[in-house]
């Protein structure tokens, strides 16, 4: 049923969630930590919804480790652990993130405390803008900047960003949340020298299949089919295909699925003014007079 799959995906995501927030990462690289956050969903049970992203400092969003990455976490990083669940299709989408200097508590405390005020207020009716709202009193109230060009998301059935927009500050327009439909809230948070968006970068490291079409080249295709049957539209990464294909291969046939415009490359995020960024969020189906944030721990 639906909405025991959400909340199964959703305890499982916080789970780890919180095991990853329990943990000292700094000496470890990233590839650890993405393998064996996805190792810890998996075990639980569930799928993963997306290739863990870890991104580091000024990366915003959107870096997962490639096969064998040696980034090594440092005792000054602000590292954003952002994971995802699925069972049956029905995703949770939540991040954490983890800093063991406390110069930076505050920017971490700020993303938290942002979406705590966003979830005291999603309720059936509560209009998208004034979750953007509360985000941007909270932070603004702290001194810091949210990432305007970053958003929450409609979820729907293996698709993580399903058309709506949660922004992360008050703007024109927008819907109002629906009774038992699934959203993420992710407040992402910067310093006050900040430029307060992202822009891309050049590595692309997160992968999603696009359309099916055929490429003319039979191992390209037999990898679509692969990966369709796997994660669906879902995104991957390099990593994960790793059991069919040896790296150089992997990146070869990768690189003419994109290039033939079957598969999307995701750039990572970069925070404009190269300031740190921390992030936090929660997937929630409002019901009732309020929601069920489905990863509460
Ligand atoms: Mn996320
Ligand atoms: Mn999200």
């Amino acid at each position: 049923m639906q909405l025991e799959d959400y909340l199964k995906a959703g305890r499982i995501a916080a789970e780890v969630r919180e095991m990853v927030r329990g943990r000292d990462w700094t000496g470890r690289t990233a590839y650890e930590l993405c393998e064996e956050v996805e190792t810890e969903i998996r075990r639980r049970g569930a799928l993963c919804a997306f290739p863990v992203n870890a991104s580091i400092n000024e990366v915003a969003a959107h870096y997962t480790a490639e096969p064998g990455d040696q980034t090594v976490i440092g005792e000054s990083d602000l590292v954003k652990v952002d994971l995802g669940a699925h069972v049956n299709g029905h995703i949770a989408d939540t991040a954490v993130t983890v800093c063991y200097d406390p110069v930076y508590d505050g920017l971490v405390q700020a993303a938290e405390e942002a979406l705590a005020a966003a979830m005291s207020i999603a309720r059936p009716g509560t209009k998208a803008r004034e979750i953007g709202r509360a985000i941007e009193t909270s932070v603004k109230g702290r001194g810091f900047k949210p990432i305007v060009n970053l958003s929450g998301h409609s979820l729907d059935r293996y698709t993580i960003h399903a058309g709506k927009t949660i922004p992360n500050v008050w703007s024109i327009g927008g819907f109002s949340l629906s009774e038992g439909s699934a959203y993420a809230c992710e407040p992402f948070v910067t310093t006050g020298k900040g430029g307060g968006f992202v822009r891309n970068g050049k590595t692309r490291n997160i992968f999603a299949i696009r359309t099916r079409k055929r490429t003319k080249d039979a191992e390209a295709d037999r990898m679509l089919d692969v990966i369709w049957e796997r994660y669906n539209m879902l995104p991957f990464a390099r990593r994960w295909l790793l059991d069919q294909w040896d790296e150089g291969e992997a990146g070869r046939l990768l690189d003419i699925l994109v290039s033939k415009k079957a598969v999307q490359a995701y750039p990572v995020l970069l925070e404009a003014e190269g300031e740190r960024v921390a992030q936090a969020e929660h997937t929630f189906i409002p019901a009732g007079d309020g929601a069920t944030v489905t990863t509460r721990a």
